[in-house]
């Protein structure tokens, strides 16, 4: 069976990846002149330049991204944040941050961890922010104050910008699977390492082939047209 897949992303190519190991015969078009799309290392004077993503592998080598890299052989070493980050007090102090509840008096911290834990089995519903949550409970200019870092580092914003539900989703996340990762090599690293294993799997990766037409037939989507040629796409039911 063939997949064809528009664009040499780091989502089309763990999906590459994904089916050429599966059996797939995989064929990826991609408009630019390299692959990666916005997880890629570009050459530039002698030195390389990232097209987007910086270095951060979210949930490092515990998280749902490492796990799919392993679960097609990507070969990506994942080095994981330690320690995870460090929040710096105004005394110049740091605390660990899985420790950030030392920053409060010991009656706080009971409440916090009690308050916590029942929020991020049943998260807020509707659109409070993040500060108006903390608010709720707490009148603590600490916790505002690692809010809003908390919210800076993880999703560059303001925690009266982000909606409660969806930090602490994030922190659940943090909860499960740890803090961020760096791949070695670079962001490149893994995106080369998934088009090594299209290749290797009998898989075609086209540069500098724009898709410009999903054809389909009674709703099913039966091929591509790039640059002017058409490639056939044979699934169940259709023959190419
Ligand atoms: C500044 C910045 C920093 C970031 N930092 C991080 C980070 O530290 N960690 C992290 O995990 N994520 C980070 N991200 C997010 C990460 O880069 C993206 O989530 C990820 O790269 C998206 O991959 P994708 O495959 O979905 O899309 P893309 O990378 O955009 O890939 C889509 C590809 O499809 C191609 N394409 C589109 N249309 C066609 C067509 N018609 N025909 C052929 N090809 C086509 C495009 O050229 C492109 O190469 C960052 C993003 C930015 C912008």
């Amino acid at each position: 069976m063939k997949a064809l897949i528009i664009g040499a992303g780091l989502g089309g190519l763990l999906a590459g990846a994904k089916l050429s190991k599966a059996g797939y015969e995989v064929e990826v078009f991609e408009r630019l002149p390299f692959i990666g799309g916005r997880f890629a290392n570009l050459e530039y004077r002698g030195f390389k330049l990232s097209t987007g993503a910086l270095h951060m592998i979210p949930h490092g080598s515990r998280g749902p991204l490492a796990q799919l890299l392993r679960e097609v052989g990507a070969e990506v070493t994942i080095i994981d944040s330690n320690p995870m980050a460090i929040i710096k007090k105004e005394d110049e102090s740091n605390i660990e941050f899985h420790d950030f509840k030392k920053g409060l008096p010991v009656t706080k911290q009971v409440k916090l961890g009690t308050i916590l834990a029942y929020s991020l089995k049943f998260k807020p519903k509707g659109d409070i922010s993040f500060r108006d949550w903390i608010l709720k409970y707490f009148s603590d200019e600490f916790l505002l104050r690692l809010a809003d870092s908390y919210c800076g580092w993880s999703l560059s914003l303001a925690a009266k910008d982000v909606p409660a539900h969806e930090v602490l989703e994030i922190i659940d996340n943090m909860y499960r699977y740890k803090g961020p990762g760096i791949p070695a090599g670079g962001c490149g690293a893994v995106t080369e390492s998934l088009s090594g294993i299209i290749r290797s799997n009998g898989g075609k990766i086209n540069i500098r082939t724009c898709v410009d037409r999903i054809i389909t037939d009674d709703g099913a989507a039966k091929g591509v047209s790039a640059n002017g040629f058409f490639s056939r796409l044979t699934c169940r039911g259709l023959t190419g």
